[in-house]
């Protein structure tokens, strides 16, 4: 394998074409737009920085948020600190400095769009924007709204949310997370360099209702949305029984990032999955060049081995974590209690959010500490009853 392209320059698309750049393959990235803001948070997890510490010792603007305030219909709120921050880059920041990496280590970037891929004996020939191109295979890394149809993960309606929001003008040191009623997903409200990005994902909704939802929430919160920039996009989170079949490569392509599929289907994080995915991919090719009629399935244990199973694992759990019912109350305002009262608790939804503690896993942990937080609960009513309150003088 002599030439691989690369359709598509986000961070799934650049990492991979850094890692088989400096490897020495000849690698063509195309993209339509290069860096841009793509609709996105843009938080970066300890589990991202940890392994690829490049993330974190840039000079590369980037916010460190150590705070996040959790809040469930009757339940109020609490506030989670976070030992591991959470880093928030803005996506033009993030996405020029993982395709300058690429460039850096070898790799052609270029600005075009990707309208056509034929498969012939010889590999594969291109059509491009900006003319034609051939290459010995291809890593499909289009993103969500993948527009090549025969490559990477089909999308149905049960594999996506919405999420939509706006970038308000302001600051805060903290994000806040919204859990609503009969809701599959939550509202946000992230610091980012420079503004705000309130927002909302959601399953099985659409997106104008999804919209009244945060607006309602905005007007709570004395958020205004007047002269706000809206945004939109489509996120993938597979049903459990989608991800068996999940088309993630084929005969001389690999897919990868939201192209296949891999964002964590109860956060909403996929950043990491895109970047380690891209990883995965260049690693298959790398050791696997000689014989590429393995390399798909290839490709795919390793995929499973490394994240793949534990998010398949986390999309069987989403529906009880957003619409479940524990101790007659739901599960998020549960979470909310629980990480109130239990420092214990407290420290395995930290452990979550900083992607330390993975879905497969979480069940025994929680029952390892089951009577311990019970413990913390019962201690923290117990002590609050006894402490006589102050009345407001
Ligand atoms: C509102 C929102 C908030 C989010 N917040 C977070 C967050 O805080 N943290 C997190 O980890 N994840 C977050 N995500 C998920 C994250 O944005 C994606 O998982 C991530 O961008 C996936 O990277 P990617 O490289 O696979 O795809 P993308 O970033 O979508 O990149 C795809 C690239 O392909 C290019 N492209 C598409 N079609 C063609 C074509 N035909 N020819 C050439 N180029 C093409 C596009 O221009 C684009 O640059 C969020 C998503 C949304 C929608």
């Amino acid at each position: 394998m002599k030439c691989v392209a690369i359709l598509g320059g986000g961070p799934a698309g650049s990492f991979a074409a850094a890692q088989l750049a400096s490897a020495g393959l000849s690698v063509r990235l195309f993209d339509e737009k290069l860096a841009w803001e793509k609709p996105c948070g843009g938080g970066l997890t300890y589990k991202a920085y940890s392994q690829y510490p490049f993330l974190l010792d840039n000079p590369t603007p980037k916010r460190e948020v150590r705070e996040t305030v959790l809040a469930a219909p009757n339940a109020g709120e609490v506030t989670l600190k976070l030992d591991e921050p959470l880093l928030i880059y803005s996506r033009f920041d993030l996405n020029r400095l993982l395709l300058e990496r690429a460039e850096r280590a070898g790799a052609q970037i270029e600005k075009a769009r990707v309208l056509s891929m034929a498969r012939s004996a010889f590999g594969w020939q291109l059509r491009t924007s900006a003319g034609t191109a051939s290459a010995d295979f291809c890593i499909v890394a289009t993103g969500a709204r993948n527009p090549l149809r025969d490559v990477g993960t089909q999308l149905h309606a049960e594999d996506t949310m919405s999420a939509l929001g706006y970038y308000v003008p302001g600051t805060q040191a903290r994000i806040d997370i919204q859990f609503l009623p009969h809701l599959e997903g939550y509202i946000w409200v992230f610091p980012r360099c420079g503004h705000l990005s309130v927002g909302i994902c959601g399953k099985g909704e659409a997106a104008g209702s999804l919209r009244r939802r945060l607006e309602l929430y905005m007007t709570q919160h004395d958020i205004s949305w007047k002269d706000a920039t809206f945004y939109s996009h489509l996120l993938p989170s597979l049903d459990a029984s989608s991800w068996r079949g999940n088309r993630v490569s084929g005969d001389g392509w690999i897919a990868v990032g939201d192209a296949a599929g891999l964002v964590d289907p109860i956060t909403g994080e996929g950043l990491y999955y895109a970047m380690r995915s891209g990883d995965l991919a260049a690693r298959t090719i790398l050791e696997d060049a000689c014989a590429p009629a393995g390399l798909p399935a290839a490709y795919r244990a390793l995929l499973r081995g490394d994240f793949a199973g534990d998010l398949e694992f986390g999309s069987r759990l989403a529906k009880r974590v957003f619409l479940g019912r524990f101790l007659l109350g739901s599960v998020p305002a549960r979470m909310v209690q629980f990480t109130r009262r239990s420092p214990r608790f407290a420290a395995i939804i930290q452990d979550l959010f900083s992607g330390k503690q993975p879905y497969l896993g979480l069940k025994r942990r929680l029952l390892r500490n089951l009577n311990g937080s019970l413990y913390d609960i019962g201690m923290s009513v117990g002590f609050s009853r006894m402490v006589p309150r102050k009345d407001p003088a």
